[in-house]
C-alpha cells in the first residue's frame, strides 16, 4: 500500500501502518483526553487524561493486529503464505498471497479475525467485571472496558455479511461450498457489500441529519469504502480469473488499420479517422511499426499546423507499456491499457503487429460476459 512505514515483523510477517491509520491514532487519543474523559471524569489530570487516552489508542492498534494477525496464522498453518499486514484506516488487512483454492479453507481463514476479537472481548469483559466486583480504580476498569468494546465493535462489525469483509468472505466460502462455483459465490457476495455499503451510507445520513454529525460522516465513509471495495474485488476476480486464462491471440482486433508516419495530421483526419471512425491507429514508418496516435495527441497540436505536421510528431513511440505479445494473457494487457495514457496496447508477434487491444473491447467484453452469466 501506498504511504506505509513497516514497523516489525511478527513470524515473518512485515507488519506495515498506513499513513492514514496515523490519523485515527490522533484522532482517538485527542477525542479520549479531549472530550470523552473531561466529561466521565473529571477529577483526572490532564496527565492522567493524555497518558491513559494514548495507552486506549495504543490497544486500539493492538486488537487490530491481533485481528489480522490471527487471519495470518490461520492462513500460513493451510499453506497459503502472507506477506504482510497493513493496517489503515478503516482497520487492518492481511495480505495473504494467493485466494484460497477452496471454500473451507476461505471460511477458517475468514472466521479466525473476528473469533480472535470476540474471544478478547470476552476475556476483558469478563476481567473488567471482575476488577469492578473488588472496587478496582477507574483508570483499570475503564480501558479495559474500552478494551471489550473495541473488539466487540471489531468482531461485529467484520462479521457484516460484505464481501470484502470476513463476514461477506464467510457468506461466499457457504455459497460455494454449496454450488461449487467460486465465481457466483463472489458474484452474490459482492452484490450483498455492494447492498450493505449502500445500507450503511444512508444509516450516517440518518444518524447525521438527526444530530449525530461525526457518527453520520464516519458511517457514511465506512459504507463508501464496503461499496467500493465489493465492487472492485469482484471485478479483480473477473480479470484474474477469466482474463488470466485467456490468450490475447483470442482476445485481439487482428490486421489493424496502420498509418503511415511520414502523412499530414489533417490527411489523416480526414483518410483515417473520419472513414475509418476509430479514435486511434498504430503508425508505420518504412513498414515497422514505431507507436501509436490518437485523436487526444493529435488535438494537442494547433489546429492550424495540422496541415504542414506530419504523424510521427504526434506519435507515442514504442514502449514496453503499449506492447504486448499473442501468447501474454488479457489480464496482462489489461493492466497495460489501463495504465498508459492511450487506452490501447499493440499486439506484436516479434516485430510483426499482428492485433490491438483496446479498453472498449475489455469492457464490452465485461459487459457481455455479465449478461451471459
Ligand atoms: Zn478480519
Amino acid at each position: 500500500m501506498k504511504n506505509s512505514i513497516t514497523i516489525g515483523k511478527v513470524k515473518g510477517i512485515d507488519i506495515e501502518i498506513n499513513i492514514s491509520w496515523l490519523v485515527v491514532f490522533g484522532l482517538v487519543t485527542f477525542t479520549l483526553a479531549m472530550s470523552f474523559f473531561p466529561a466521565n471524569y473529571p477529577e483526572w489530570s490532564s496527565f492522567a487524561r493524555w497518558s491513559l487516552a494514548a495507552i486506549m489508542a495504543i490497544a486500539l492498534f493492538g486488537s487490530v493486529l491481533l485481528h489480522e494477525l490471527s487471519h495470518s496464522v490461520v492462513s500460513i498453518g493451510l499453506g497459503i503464505d502472507v506477506k504482510k499486514i497493513t493496517l489503515f484506516i478503516f482497520g487492518g488487512v492481511a495480505q495473504i498471497e494467493r485466494e484460497p483454492d477452496d471454500p473451507v479453507k476461505e471460511l477458517k481463514i475468514a472466521i479466525a479475525g473476528p473469533m480472535m476479537s470476540l474471544a478478547i472481548a470476552i476475556t476483558t469483559l469478563v476481567a473488567s467485571r471482575l476488577l469492578s466486583l473488588v472496587e478496582a480504580p477507574e483508570f483499570v476498569t475503564v480501558p479495559i472496558t474500552y478494551i471489550a468494546n473495541v473488539n466487540l465493535i471489531l468482531a461485529f462489525f467484520n462479521m457484516i455479511p460484505a464481501f470484502p469483509l470476513d463476514g461477506g468472505r464467510v457468506l461466499r466460502a457457504a455459497i460455494w461450498k454449496a454450488k461449487g462455483d467460486i465465481e457466483v459465490a463472489t458474484r452474490i457476495a459482492s452484490a450483498a457489500g455492494g447492498v450493505f455499503g449502500y445500507l450503511i451510507i444512508f444509516l450516517g445520513i440518518f444518524l447525521a441529519l438527526t444530530g449525530n454529525i461525526v457518527n453520520g460522516i464516519w458511517f457514511v465513509f465506512i459504507g463508501w469504502f464496503i461499496n467500493q471495495a465489493s465492487q472492485s474485488s469482484y471485478q479483480n476476480l473477473i480479470v484474474n480469473d477469466i482474463f488470466g486464462k485467456i490468450k490475447v491471440r483470442k482476445f485481439m482486433s487482428e490486421n489493424p488499420v496502420t498509418v503511415n508516419s511520414s502523412i499530414s495530421i489533417k490527411d489523416m483526419v480526414e483518410d483515417y479517422i473520419y472513414k475509418y471512425k476509430y479514435s486511434s491507429f498504430p503508425v508505420k514508418s518504412r513498414d515497422r511499426v514505431i507507436g501509436i496516435v490518437n485523436i487526444e495527441r493529435i488535438k494537442s497540436t494547433q489546429r492550424d499546423s495540422w496541415e504542414y505536421t506530419d504523424v510521427e510528431a504526434v506519435t507515442e513511440k514504442l514502449n514496453e507499456s503499449l506492447v504486448v505479445s499473442p501468447e501474454d494473457s488479457v489480464a496482462e494487457a489489461m493492466n497495460k491499457i489501463f495504465r498508459n495514457e492511450i487506452g490501447r496496447v499493440l499486439v506484436m508477434d516479434g516485430d510483426t503487429l499482428v492485433g490491438i487491444v483496446s479498453r472498449t473491447d475489455i469492457l464490452n467484453h465485461i459487459r457481455i460476459y455479465n449478461q451471459l452469466h
